[in-house]
């Protein structure tokens, strides 16, 4: 059987190696003669998996001992509510880098907790770019300042990050995370749903400073206070097994690969060959993004008409690509071209361009 050429956005494509290994332990993981997902989550045999899963991005993210590394659920959706939930108070405002539908997700949830500020903003353009640094406004009040890495529906990327005086940059990474080495250090915290670059969806991995975890607030649920995570290890309740099993199989195959590093590499090249075409096919393929946003992970584009891009998708589809249509706020096509996506893929892809161009 062949692998389709998956270019969905979220679920996406997974490393087939790390399929293949786990189709071949699913009855029996480790000679304990059952799967993963039939172990107590307090077996010997799962912390192992649940532990591994945490120093392998440790190690992978260079993560400081200073930080948690958590296994929440409810997706990168629920931390847009946990976080101003755990860390707004009267007189402390969140403050939202607004550069996509993702980051106006979480300001929504904000504004039910909270006092908020926008401190940039690119919707003017229809989240064409990210801000440039000295465009943000901050404030003494901030309680922190959210922004989102990467945003998956428009096709753009941050480069730099804003190095804020308190510290206290918080970063939606749920579609860039470890695609490259990221400077944790300077954010107190950061969270990305698996389903993107980590693993299936069902589990969210939150990297969060300890002095931010110590101030989890204790009037608020206990299923929704950082701290609980922290101290119990995440596993206050069960977690989903099988889910961190797969993001530590995942992990395990991004250093096979050499690391953030190594994938950075790749994801430059995969990304870059697509983005030639595109820039090289005299506005027949029209980036949504500036080119010093673009995005390594989520390749926007459109063609002249509406008309000509219903017959590119169509035609990608017949021949075997999967996922290119772009998402309904900004119509046209994406190419989402995460860690697993093989640089097969987005040759062939690259070469489906260039033949579409050239028959039309
Ligand atoms: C996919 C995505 C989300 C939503 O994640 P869920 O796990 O479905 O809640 C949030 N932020 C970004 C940047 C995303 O790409």
């Amino acid at each position: 059987m062949k692998r389709a050429y998956n270019f969905n956005a979220g679920p996406s494509a997974l490393p087939e190696e790390v399929l293949i290994k786990a189709q071949s332990e699913l009855v029996n993981f480790n000679n304990t003669g059952m799967s993963v997902m039939e172990l107590s989550h307090r077996s010997k045999e799962y912390e192992e998996v649940h532990n591994n899963a945490q120093n392998r991005l440790r190690e992978l993210l260079n993560i400081p001992e200073n930080y948690e590394v958590l296994f929440i659920q409810g997706g990168a959706s629920l931390q847009f509510s946990m976080i101003p939930m755990n860390f707004l108070s009267e007189n402390k405002v969140g403050n939202y880098v607004l550069t996509g539908s993702w980051s106006e997700k979480a300001l929504k949830e904000a504004k039910l907790l909270g006092n908020t500020t926008i401190g940039a903003s690119s919707k003017e353009t229809n989240f064409d770019r990210i801000p440039a640094l000295d465009e943000i406004t901050m404030n003494e009040d901030d309680a922190y300042l959210h922004i989102t890495s990467n945003n998956t529906i428009f096709g753009t990327q941050w480069n730099n990050y804003p190095k804020l005086g308190n510290g206290r940059l918080i970063a939606d990474m749920s579609s860039d995370i470890l695609s490259k080495p990221i400077p944790v250090e300077d954010f107190a915290m950061i969270y990305a749903g698996a389903q993107k670059n980590l693993g299936p969806s069902g589990i969210t991995v939150v990297i969060i400073r300890k002095d931010l975890v110590a101030e989890s607030k204790e009037t608020i649920p206990t299923m929704l206070r950082y701290n609980t995570f922290a101290n119990n290890n995440s596993l206050y309740n069960t977690p989903p097994t099988f889910a961190i099993y797969m993001l530590s199989e995942v992990l395990g195959w991004v250093k096979e690969q050499g690391g953030a590093e190594g994938i950075y590499a790749r994801n430059k090249e995969k990304a870059g060959i697509i983005y030639d075409i595109i820039d090289e096919s005299n506005d027949f393929y029209r980036g949504h993004a500036e080119k010093e946003s673009r995005s390594l992970m989520n390749i926007t584009f459109n063609l002249a008409t509406d008309e000509l891009n219903k017959k590119f998708l169509a035609e990608a589809k017949e021949a075997g690509f999967v996922g290119l249509n772009g998402h309904r706020s900004v119509g046209g096509c994406r190419a989402s071209t995460y860690n697993a996506v093989t640089l097969e893929a987005c040759e062939a892809l690259r070469k489906f361009m260039i033949d579409f161009k050239n028959k039309q």
